[in-house]
Formats: structure tokens, sequence, C-alpha cells
């Protein structure tokens, strides 16, 4: 069972407290027990010296003067005017311990005539019996005892006051008992408060709620709830940073294994595309052993063996660029490029592919600067507009614009050919990744031209996103930081 503290607490108060009122009141109640036993005790040794002398007035005022025959004689008398003077019962006996005087209490009880063979020895004795006191002194003329005086006294005055007090301490008691543990319930209602609001921001805590408070105590508890605080704002730290490690991590193994099938299917894609071009190469060779002297094998031979291998020399060539670009020691040749420039001198090298398929370009160029590897730079464009070309339609138009906004420069090449589905935007950019494979081979492509500029845009701080796509054309957009004229 679980007991509050605040209960505890006052439990304790009232104990102590009342464990004080016990010793208080057993102290009070023996000085008063003493104090009695004082009083009758004097009282009573009083009531023997007035008795004795009261004896010898009595003796010495009668004609025969000795003492036994005075008791014997008159020894009840005696008693009775004893009794009147001293206003207390008494019993007389003898020398030898016979009654003298009217039998008016017990003098038959062992315990009393075991007091009176003390008393006849000249030594004053008394007993208590339930409220009465039994008082015997010895009977003394001159130097001789002649017999023994037993007064009885009543205790019951004394013992009633006793009880009274005492009765009085367990009142005391009772009600030190009920008030303490009252006054202890309230005083200790706010320390306690204090401890219960610290184990409830405790179990909170365990719950993972970390919202704790400071208590505005100035004691020690105030100053734990600040350590309490402090401590749940230190786990919810930690919490966080090892969710977000955990986040980081599962991030990590995801781009693991991504890249890992990446890489998987990077030399699947580089073994197909590898074995397309040289399967007809090892064709036409095989055909040229069987007819060596087939004039017409010879030419188409010729042809594509020449188309073929030139696309293995351009599939071979982006793909070591890839590989390059993947690798951390590959080295950008940084400088101030001037983007006008290097894009009319891409397009001059193209115009005769454009004229070729009857396709016009627009351009809007301004002076734009960049920092980056011209190579790279150039690597891009080419094949943006490249593509531009391969995927237009005849006397189809391709529009290049250049601009700054916003500390940055975008390089726009837009073109209005086939377009690109909507939900492949994202697919192109992968290597060998083709929308139509026969389209791509018609052209000489391997589907590695976009995976080139994505990689080679990126490692000047660039980036490169699909704008527009649709039956209208295709748009890219480049952005690159921005560098001044001056810089
Ligand atoms: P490829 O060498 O085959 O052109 P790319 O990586 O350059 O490879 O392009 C990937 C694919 O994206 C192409 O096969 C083509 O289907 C599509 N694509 C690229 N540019 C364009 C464009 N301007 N218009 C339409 N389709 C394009």
């Amino acid at each position: 069972m679980k007991i509050s503290i605040k209960l505890k607490f006052s439990l304790f108060l009232a104990a102590l407290l009342l464990l004080v009122v016990f010793f208080l009141s057993l102290l009070v109640l023996q000085g008063i027990k003493s104090n009695q036993q004082n009083q009758y005790e004097q009282y009573l040794s009083q009531q023997a010296k007035t008795a004795n002398t009261y004896f010898i007035q009595r003796i010495l005022s009668e004609e025969n003067k000795v003492p036994q025959t005075f008791l014997s004689a008159k020894g009840q008398e005696f008693a009775r005017q004893l009794e009147s003077i001293s206003g207390q019962t008494l019993v007389l006996y003898d020398k030898q311990g016979k009654l003298i005087s009217k039998k008016v209490t017990d003098t038959e009880s062992d315990r009393i005539k075991h007091a009176l063979d003390y008393a006849l020895d000249n030594k004053t004795a008394y007993l208590v019996i339930e409220d009465s006191l039994y008082y015997l002194t010895p009977l003394i003329a001159g130097n001789e005892q002649l017999g023994v005086i037993q007064f009885y006294y009543s205790l019951s005055e004394h013992q009633s006051f006793y009880n009274n007090i005492r009765q009085l301490f367990i009142y005391i008691g009772a009600i030190v008992f009920f008030l303490s543990f009252l006054i202890g319930n309230i005083y200790f209602n706010a320390f306690a408060s204090g401890i219960i609001k610290l184990d409830k921001m405790v179990d909170k805590i365990r719950e993972g709620h970390y919202a704790t408070t400071i208590l505005k105590r100035r004691d020690e508890i105030g100053k734990l709830s600040q350590g309490i605080h402090a401590m749940s704002g230190q786990i919810q730290k930690t919490i966080q940073g090892l969710k977000e490690e955990e986040v980081k991590l599962t991030l990590a193994v995801n781009k693991l294994s991504q890249l890992d099938i990446q890489q998987k299917q990077f030399i699947g894609n580089v073994t197909h595309e590898f074995k397309t071009p040289l399967t007809s190469i090892k064709a036409y060779i095989d055909l040229l052993e069987m007819y060596p002297d087939d004039e017409a094998l010879l030419q188409t031979a010729i042809t594509n063996i020449k188309s073929e291998t030139g696309r293995l020399y351009e599939m071979v060539d982006k793909v070591l660029q890839l590989s390059a670009l993947e690798k951390y020691d590959f080295e950008l040749k940084l400088e101030k490029l001037a983007v006008k420039q290097i894009l009319e001198t891409v397009i001059n090298s193209l115009k005769g592919r454009m004229d070729k398929f009857g396709i016009k370009l627009s351009a809007e160029l301004r002076d734009i600067y960049i920092e980056g590897d011209k190579d790279s730079l150039v690597i891009v464009l080419i094949n943006l507009l490249d593509n531009a070309i391969k995927y237009n339609k005849t006397n189809g138009q391709i529009f290049v614009k250049t601009y700054e906004l916003r500390y940055q420069v975008f390089i726009e090449i837009a073109d209005t050919g086939i377009g690109i589905p909507e939900e492949l935007v994202q697919k192109v950019f992968e290597p060998f990744y083709t929308v139509d494979k026969n389209r791509a081979r018609e052209n000489g492509g391997a589907g590695l031209g976009l995976s080139l500029v994505k990689k080679h845009t990126e490692s000047m701080g660039g980036s490169v996103s699909l704008l527009n796509t649709g039956m209208e054309g295709t748009s890219f957009k480049i952005t690159f930081p921005a560098i001044t004229d001056e810089a």
C-alpha cells in the first residue's frame, strides 16, 4: 500500500508530540504522587505525635500513673477520645498486639498483621490497600513502647485527584495528536505538493513528454525541479539527436542500396549497349568473310561499321567522363567564364547539323558570367543543344536565352521537338535512360547525355531542371550562382 509522504510526515509529527505529552504526563503524575505521599506521611506522623502527647497527658492526669493499667482499664475510652481529637478512625493495640479498642476496621488481614508486627518493634509502618491507608505507629510513654496506634486514612480524595489529572493528560494527548496531525497535514501540504508535482513531471518524462516547468521555490525542491527540467531538456536533445541520426542513417543505407542497384544497372546497361554495335560489326565482318567480292555488301558494311564504331567511340567517351565525374579527385579548372561567348561558339559548331534538319535557332544572350570549368560547360551546352536538334521536328525551332536574376544566372534551351512524357522527367537524367530506344539509336544516342549534363552542372555548383515538356517541345533550365563582371 502506498502511503503518501504528507500522511507520513503528519503522523510522525503527531506521534512525536504525543510522546512528548506522554513523558510530560509521566513526570507530572509522578510528582503529584510523591507530593501526595509526603503530605499524608507528614500529616499522619503529626497525628502520631499528637496521639502520643495526649496519651502522656491522660496518664499524668490519672491517679494511677501506670501506663499499662491505664491502657487496659481505659484503653477503649482513650481510643474514642483520640478519634474525636484527630478526626481520624483508629484502632489501639497493646504491647502484645492485642486489640484494645473496639474493632472498627479490618484488623484481621495478614498484611495488617504483618505491619502490626513491624510496628510492635517500635517502628512506623503503613500499607495501602485499594483506597485505604493503614498507618501503624508505636504508642510510647517515656522510652517504653506500650502498644500501637493504627490510623485509618482514606486515599480516595488523593486518588480521584490523581485520576482526574491522568484523565486530563489523556484528553490533552488526544487533542495534541489530532491537532498536530491536522496542522502537520496543512503545513506539509505545501511541501508535499512540490514533491507530487516533481513525481508527475518524472512520470510525464517517462511517457515521453519532455515539457517540464521549474517550480518557483527557494528550497531543495525548487532546485530539484531545475535539475529535472535541465535533465529533461538534455534527454529530449539526445533523443532528438538520435532520431536525426537514425533518419540520416536510414537515408544513407537507402542511398547506398540505391547506388548499389544503380551501379549494377549501369554495368548491365554498359554491357548491353556495347554489345549491340559490336554484334552488328561482328555480323558485317562475318558476311565480308563469306562474300569478300560483294561490292555492295562492302559499301554497306563500311557505312554501318563506321557509324557503329562512331557510336561506340562516343559511348566509351561518355562512360569515361561519367566515371571520372564520379571520382572525388576529379579536378575542375575553375575560372570566370563568359557564358555568352561560349554559347555562341557551341551554337556555331552545331550550325551544320541544324541546317541539315532545317532547324532555326533564335538566341537572346546577355553578358553573364559564372565561375566554372570551360570544358564542362561546353559539354553541358553541346549535349542540351544536340538533344534539341536530335529530338526536334523537321524545320523546328530552338530558343536559347540567358539572363541574371537575384545573384543567379540562368541558361534556358527550349525546342519545338517531340517532348518528354511528364512522368519521365526525372528518369531522363539517369544513365542509359532513353524514352524511345529506336529513336535514340537512330540519332546515335545511348541515354548518357543528360546524365553528363546533370553531373557537370552540379560539379560546378549549379543545377539543371526540365522547365516544360509536352507536345510543344521541351525546355531545360540551368542555374548557376552569378559572379559580377568585375570579379
Ligand atoms: P541520348 O544520348 O539518348 O540523347 P540523353 O541522356 O541525352 O541521351 O537523353 C535521354 C533521353 O531523354 C533521350 O533518349 C530522349 O528520349 C529524351 N530527351 C532528351 N532531350 C530531349 C529533348 N530535347 N526533347 C525530347 N526528348 C529528349
